[in-house]
Parts: structure tokens; sequence; C-alpha cells
């Protein structure tokens, strides 16, 4: 299986990158916020338990994102590996994830970060909330998301640095661009 992390602030380009390599490489792609969203429109028990969680722009708490990660993996049994998208966002969702894979025989192949500055990230998420409506992409609730990432999200890359499985990208420029860099790396895996 192969089975990549792909990791960035919000904003960074990790939904756009994703749908292009899931193509390319035929992997399931697993966005926990993408999964939140939808709890929240069916208006799931789930979904009524993170609304204000998200919309504050805050992290919900790791069991309830672990237990649903879990769960869409087990949906996809015939899989030829994983696309993770804005999960793992702590140390605790990371060692959750390595322990999980490890029960069903896999692992992480790899880690790609892509790298954007605070204000180029901040430009892109006020132009993506004109198109989204997203109420986290407000200036005030995305403000809080990059605190998160920087207090929390952060210190999940020096976790697979130590495992030797992180690549960064320059996350700046053309999508063209930033996807063959990607797929530059996940190919010598
Ligand atoms: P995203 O679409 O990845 O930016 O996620 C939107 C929101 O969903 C985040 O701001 C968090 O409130 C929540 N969320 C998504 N993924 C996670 C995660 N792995 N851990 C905690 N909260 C998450």
């Amino acid at each position: 299986m192969l089975n990549l992390v792909l990791f960035g602030p919000p904003g960074a380009g990790k939904g756009t990158q994703s749908e292009r390599l899931i193509e390319k490489y035929q992997l399931v792609h697993i966005s926990t916020g993408d999964l939140f969203r939808a709890h929240i429109k069916d208006q799931t028990n789930l979904g009524q338990q993170v609304s204000q969680i998200i919309a504050d722009g805050n992290l919900v708490p790791d069991s309830i994102t672990i237990a649903m990660l879990e769960e869409e993996i087990k949906k996809n049994p015939q899989a030829k590996g994983f696309i993770f998208d804005g999960f793992p966002r702590t140390v605790a969702q990371a060692e959750a994830l390595d322990t999980f894979l490890a029960s069903i025989s896999e692992k992480i192949t790899g880690v790609v970060a892509l790298d954007v500055n605070e204000e180029e990230l901040t430009q892109r998420i006020a132009k993506r909330q004109e198109i989204s409506g997203r109420a986290d992409d407000a200036a005030d609730k995305l403000k809080k998301r990059i605190e998160e990432y920087f207090s929390k999200t952060i210190h999940v890359l020096p976790y697979y640095e130590a495992q030797g499985k992180l690549a960064k990208v320059n996350g700046i420029g053309e999508i063209e661009t930033i996807f063959n860099d990607l797929t530059a790396i996940i190919d010598q895996y």
C-alpha cells in the first residue's frame, strides 16, 4: 500500500493537490475536514458534537477525530492506499495512526509537507471564503486555525522527521509545478 500524509497549514493547497494525487496513484482520499463538514451537513450526532468547535476554528478532540478516521479506513478494505489530508494534526493523532496501521500490518509510506508562509495563507483563504462561504474561513476564525496549526500541528513534523519520512515541498507557485514536485518525491517511495 501507498499511504501518504499530505501535510500543511490551512490554505496550503492540500485539497487541490490531493484531488490530483488520488487520480494519479488511485488512492482513497481521507480528508477529516471534509468528513466533519459532511457530518454537519447531514446533522448526524457527530456533526452536532463538532459543529461549534469547527465554526470557532478550534481543533476537534483527538478521541473523536481518531475514531472517525479509523472507521473511514475500515470502510475501504480494498484500497491500494490512502492519502491523509488534514490528519494527523496533533502528535497524539500521528501516534494513533501509526498504531492503527500497524494493527492491520500497514504503515505510513511518507509525509509530504507543503510549505507556505502565513501572509500567503491569509490571502488565499480570504479569496477562498468568497467562493466557499465556509464560516471558518472568516478572518477571525482563520486566525484561530492558523494559531492551532503553529501551536499544535507543527509538532507533527519532527515526529515524522525522526522516522525519516518527511519531505518538504515549496507550496507557492503554479499548481502544476507543485504537483510535479510532489510526484517526483512520491515516485521514489
Ligand atoms: P480542514 O478542512 O482540514 O481545514 O478542517 C476544517 C476544520 O475541521 C478544522 O479547522 C478543525 O476544526 C476540524 N478538523 C479537521 N481535521 C482535524 C483533525 N485532524 N483534528 C482536529 N480537528 C480537525
